[in-house]
């Protein structure tokens, strides 16, 4: 007899809107919803009145960066954060050691995210300038999607050549699988710092004036344009500004396929935490003016972004430090993969009015698509994994970096009000996670299941 857990008195959080319903879980599936729940045996009963119930987290856009020496993240650390903020699933980049760009190397991160996840996670593959031979190879390990930079990223990581992008583009068509960018124009952004460093400017706002508005609309721009010459499914990442989504909007309309994603750090932060926050906030692309921030409210509201990811990327203390009188010193990129579902619940929720389907769609249902995991992900349908957030709406918290349980304990969200908080994280029926005044985790290292793009439709 497998167990049977039943949630009632809660909200749930369906893409159709708020359901006032309890939801009973018979060992890993989501098996009924009913008005009275207290007519099912059940071996836990999990009260939640006045709470909400939500799909978990299906974050498509995280770095734990494994493996990798030395470590910054990692699948264990990431997942207690990722579990602690709400999500279940993750779809973890290609950033590695080395970059995961061909099938050996996807094959060591399964291996090494099966042994260390608790989260269940699928796996980007980089685009490179490797090669056609070498996406098939990750294509057959597993991989849900092909990443490039249009800007250098790395040594590692260089920009892909026009020439890659088209091809690589081309080249999915037959697997209908996203080609995910990064969309900034490497030229352009390159000249931005030599520019700002010429003139001896070192201080938080040059990060964000060396590549401002136009150097990530011109790639956006350029993304479209090959995806509408092939036929191929453009997943524009981060995208940060409302020409960049006025673009995706006509394309979308004229049927070109281009899916926009979007990040808390965008949605919530503009320039004036640049400034207070310096090595702490700088990130590609950089972090917008407050005037942006409110534009691309409209494009959230209006349906174009139909993702919102956490982009998390957790350096240390001290190399984020390192760029304190320096901005050019500091890497790119922010923490926040246990942030970002409060954060955004708050400001969709409480402060704009949206809905609590919305949320859900943007957080859950929609990567989950996108991906290959609906509807065992990011729903609560029956018969979908009984992966769950559940959220205490009118808890008021304060963030702060010593609560954070990822492995470098900072955050840019650092001292910010966040009103709702996520109480308890179930991931396949197993509570992993539950708050009640302190943390508490249940996981065990390497519960996470390794997903490909058929997952969704799998009966087992
Ligand atoms: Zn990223």
């Amino acid at each position: 007899m497998e167990k049977r857990t039943v949630i009632r008195g809660g909200v749930l959080g369906m893409e159709t809107g708020p359901l006032r319903a309890d939801l009973v879980i018979d060992g890993d599936r989501i098996s009924a919803i009913t008005l009275d729940g207290s007519e099912y045996d059940a071996d836990e009963v999990i009260d939640a009145s006045g709470k909400f119930v939500v799909p978990a987290g299906v974050d498509v856009h995280t770095h734990f960066k494994e493996p990798a020496e030395p470590l910054t993240e990692g699948f264990y650390t990431g997942s207690l954060g990722a579990i602690a903020g709400g999500i279940g699933t993750v779809v973890e980049m290609p950033q590695a050691t080395p970059t995961s760009s061909e099938g050996a190397h996807i094959k060591e991160k399964i291996k090494v995210g099966s042994a260390e996840s608790i989260v269940d996670f699928g796996l980007w593959g980089a685009a490179i300038n490797q090669g056609l031979d070498k996406i098939d190879e990750m294509i057959d390990a597993g991989v849900v999607g092909i990443k490039s930079f249009m800007a250098g990223s790395s040594p590692g990581f260089p920009a892909a050549t026009d020439t890659t992008l088209f091809e690589v583009f081309t080249h999915l068509t037959q697997y209908g699988i996203p080609y995910g960018l990064h969309a900034e124009n490497d030229q352009m952004l390159l000249e931005g710092i030599r520019r700002m460093q010429a003139a001896g400017r070192k201080d938080p706002l040059a990060h964000a004036e060396s590549r401002p508005p136009v150097v990530e609309e011109e790639a956006i721009n350029r993304a479209i344009f090959f995806a509408e010459q092939t036929g191929g499914q453009a997943y524009i990442c981060h995208t940060t500004t409302a020409r960049g989504f006025e673009m995706i909007r006509a394309a979308q309309d004229r049927g070109v396929n281009v899916f926009g994603e979007t990040c808390p750090q965008y949605l919530v932060l503009d320039e004036d935490d640049l400034v207070a926050l310096g090595p702490f906030a700088r990130c590609a692309p950089a972090i917008r003016s407050r005037e942006e921030v409110e534009q691309l409210w409209d494009y959230v509201a209006d349906g174009t972004v139909d993702v919102i990811s956490s982009d998390h990327c957790g350096y240390t203390i001290e190399s984020k430090e390192a760029g304190l009188d320096d901005i050019w010193q500091a890497p790119l990129g922010l923490s926040g993969v246990q942030t970002m579902y409060p954060s955004v619940f708050d400001e969709m929720l409480n402060k704009r009015g949206l809905e609590i389907s919305d949320f859900v769609r943007l957080t859950a249902a929609n990567p989950a698509r996108i991906f290959g995991f609906y509807p065992r992900k990011g729903s609560l349908m029956i018969g979908s994994d009984a992966d769950i957030a559940i959220y205490d709406p009118d808890d008021l918290w304060t963030v702060t970096g010593d609560e954070m349980l990822h492995r470098n304990k900072w955050t840019p969200m650092e001292g910010r009000e966040i009103q709702g908080r996520v109480v308890r994280t179930i991931i396949r029926g197993n509570t992993v996670y539950t708050f009640d005044g302190e943390p508490k985790i249940f996981a065990e290292r390497g519960s996470g299941r390794f997903l490909t793009r058929d997952y969704g439709m799998l009966g087992e």
